[in-house]
Formats: C-alpha cells, structure tokens, sequence
C-alpha cells in the first residue's frame, strides 16, 4: 500500500452513503456485508446517510435487513434527523409548518420539535410524498409573509422503478417561482451541515471521519465542504471519465467496497 493511504488506519467512523454504494435498487452490491460486518467486527463506527428524508431510519434498517445487512436504527442518519438536530441548534423549541411525509412529521414529533399550521417559526420543506395544494399554498403565504425557510436536501429528482420523480428540490423550485425566495438553509448532501450534524450524531472527531459515496456532487463534495476524508467508489453513478471534468478530488477513488475492504485488511 501507498504512504498516501496511511491515512486511513486512523479512520475509526465511517459514514456511508446508501444507493450506488452499499446497494444498487435491490441488490448489495459485491462486498457490502463483507465490509461493513469487517468494520463492526474492528469497533469500527458506521453511519449510512441518506438524502431521502420521506422515510424512517426503520424503513433502511428493513431494506438492509433484506440483503443481510444487520445494522440498527441508530446507524442510519436521514437529512430529515439532521435538519431536526440542526433546528434545535437555531433554537431548542422551534415551531415548524412542515412539507413532509407522515414518517417525517413523525421525526420530528419524536425530536420533540412541535409541529403547527398557526404562526409558526420555520417553514421546512422535506420529500413530501403528501404534498396538496393547500399545503403549498400555506408555506408560500407563510414565506412570503417572513417565516424562516429550511430545506431537508436538495435533490431536484429521485430515482425509482418507475422513472425519476419530483423530489424537494421540485417543491423548493415551486415555492421560488411563486416567492422569489430560497431556503435560508439546505441540510442534505452536499451541504456541509449534514455531515457536521452526522459528526455531533455519532461524536465522530473530523480528522478520524470518512465519507464514501458514489456521486463528486453529492457525496465527496459533502464531505470536502466539511473538512473530512472521502473516498469514492465506481459502483454507482461516477465514471472513471467523469473525474477528468470535475474540480471535485476525492482522497481515494476505488473500484468497490469489496477492493476496500481488501485494502483494508492488507494495512493491518
Ligand atoms: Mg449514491
């Protein structure tokens, strides 16, 4: 191994990303388990992050379940815990008009963050699945009349079997159009407070963190905004190719979590 990688003996908390990374659509992808069952075997700390905040951390406990996966709830870290973690630092008992899923409405009940449709302090727009006309209608009216404005991520589109669907990013862009305002703050990937919140999460020290993730606009710029290690994998979306037209430099770039987890071991 390289003496550029020595870095990575001194990685204990690894946040992962999800889709492209540790699985693709339904499947694991070659050396999931291996590696993650390797990382628990070594104490090693693990968080996986998801963008998607119209889900539990439940629902991903389930899906990794599935594919042999074993990990619990306190391993999965959403844009949508992460926006509640970083509202309380804005204020510990802020009221929120939110654009969410039921399963987000439950985060944030369950965060202790109180929900309201009567002046509240914030409007947080997440992946709402459940999104109406009146629900758009209000957190227009109440943007436009002055109410801070947070998003969970900003992912314009989700993929799914079906093709790709709006996700807040679409919600955000409607809201704009009718406004003229943006969110005062943006949470998921690739903004830096997701991964701070993810740190303070898991009381994970920078130096010691790496992210891994399969997209440079999302996942390693994530990371780079926040001072951490990355590492990018080609399982997912990226191409060797894409790296010759990017800015973006992840401090490793690796096959698969299977040629990682062969690293790995081969440092040891
Ligand atoms: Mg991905």
């Amino acid at each position: 191994m390289e003496n550029k990688y020595k870095w990575f003996l001194n990685i204990n908390y690894f946040l992962l990303d999800l889709d492209g990374t540790v699985y693709l659509g339904k499947n694991s992808l070659p050396g999931a388990q291996e590696f993650i069952d390797y990382l628990q075997s070594q104490g090693k700390k693990i968080l996986f992050l998801t963008n998607n905040s119209s889900q539990t951390a439940m629902y991903y406990v389930n899906k990794l379940k599935k594919m042999g996966i074993s990990v619990s709830d306190h391993n999965v870290f959403t844009s949508g815990e992460a926006t509640c973690m970083f509202l309380k630092t804005l204020n510990p008992k802020p009221k929120i008009y939110l654009l969410g899923t039921p399963a987000l409405e439950e985060e944030f009940k369950k965060n202790g963050i109180e929900l309201t449709e009567d002046d509240p302090e914030y409007v947080v727009v997440g992946f709402d699945m459940t999104l109406t006309y009146e629900k758009l209608k209000k957190a227009c009216i109440f943007i436009r009349n002055g109410k801070k404005f947070i998003a969970t991520h900003p992912d314009i589109n989700c993929p799914t079997e079906e093709g790709l669907i709006p996700d807040a990013g679409s919600i955000i862009a409607a809201i704009r159009a009718s406004t003229g305002l943006d969110p005062e703050y943006i949470i998921g990937k690739p903004c830096k407070e997701f991964i701070e919140e993810a740190l303070r999460k898991i009381q994970a020290k920078k130096e010691q963190t790496v992210i891994i993730g399969d997209r440079l606009y999302t996942d390693i710029k994530s990371g780079l905004n926040a001072g951490i290690k990355t590492i990018l994998v080609l399982t997912g979306e990226t191409r060797l190719t894409d790296l010759e037209k990017t800015n973006i430099k992840p401090h490793l770039i690796i096959q698969s979590l299977k040629d990682l987890l062969h690293m790995l071991k081969s440092l040891h």
